[in-house]
């Protein structure tokens, strides 16, 4: 068997409001084979959120263990945590967090300076207009987010995630803000990137219809793992997307 390239033991995440004790987390166990596209379910204050950070090393936890690629990294401070994660880990939000007035292959470019292995701007720019592309954007690199539908700058935002080449990509509601085709031309993507680039994918969702687009489901309630299934047919956004109507005309928002 192949090291999985996440696996948990026994996270617990309390946080402390005062004099009450917050327990976001209560014993979450599992392990994420490499490759996998993952949806995370559960209702709002489940724990989703918290478990993707500490996933993505933006938070540690308060007892238990996290094993990225077999390494134990669950006691790593801060700048352990920031080099790893720069290293292995994307991000895409719910809100797409662009800078306004910055193009989108400036954009997606950004990563890449702060990058421990130094680009220079010919390879920088190349590698950002190749990702636009890959997300179906690559003719309005040039545009500004003002200039861009929700859709097309949440495609940036994943070739933003992308530059750096991680190995794993954490969505938390990726397509919140967006209509439904719309988050079915996202979910696409996702899945072209997860068969493709054999990117490891964990998507949170509150929608169980985005969530059938992985191949697992991993459903929280208080703090805890539910449930923990293989989705026995993968949606297919292709098949989706030619059942729908023809979109409206789209207005950049
Ligand atoms: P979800 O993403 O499923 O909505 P969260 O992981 O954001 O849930 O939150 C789980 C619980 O932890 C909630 O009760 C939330 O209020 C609490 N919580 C999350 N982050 C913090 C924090 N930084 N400080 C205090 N409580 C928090
Ligand atoms: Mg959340």
């Amino acid at each position: 068997m192949d090291t999985p390239i996440i696996r948990v033991a026994d996270l617990h995440k309390s946080y402390q409001l005062g004099d009450v004790t917050v327990h976001a987390l209560r014993g979450v166990s599992l392990e994420l084979a490499r490759g996998t596209f993952a949806t995370v379910v559960g209702a709002s204050g489940s724990g989703k959120s918290t478990f993707m950070n500490i996933l993505g090393l933006l938070d540690h936890p308060t007892s238990g263990q996290y094993f990225l690629e077999g390494e134990d990294v669950s006691g790593f401070d801060k700048d352990r945590r920031a080099v790893l994660r720069n290293r292995k880990i994307g991000f895409v939000f719910q809100s797409f967090n662009l800078l306004p007035r910055t193009t989108a292959i400036e954009n997606v470019e950004l990563p890449l300076l702060y990058s421990d292995k130094p680009a220079r701007p010919a390879e920088r720019h190349a590698k950002s207009q190749g990702l636009l592309a890959a997300v179906g954007l690559g003719e309005r690199s040039h545009h500004t987010p003002n200039q861009l539908s929700g859709g097309q700058q949440q495609r940036v935002a994943i070739a933003r995630a992308l530059v750096n080449d991680p190995e794993i990509l954490l969505a938390d509601e990726p397509t919140g803000n967006l209509d439904s085709r719309t988050s079915i031309e996202i979910m696409d993507v996702l899945q072209r990137l997860n068969r493709e680039r054999s990117i490891t994918i964990i998507l949170i969702t509150h929608e169980q219809d985005i969530a059938e687009y992985g191949q697992r489901i991993i459903a929280f309630r208080d703090g805890r793992v539910v449930r923990d299934e293989a989705v026995t047919r993968t949606r297919e956004a292709a098949e989706e997307l030619r059942a729908l109507p023809p979109p409206e005309v789209e207005v950049a928002t």
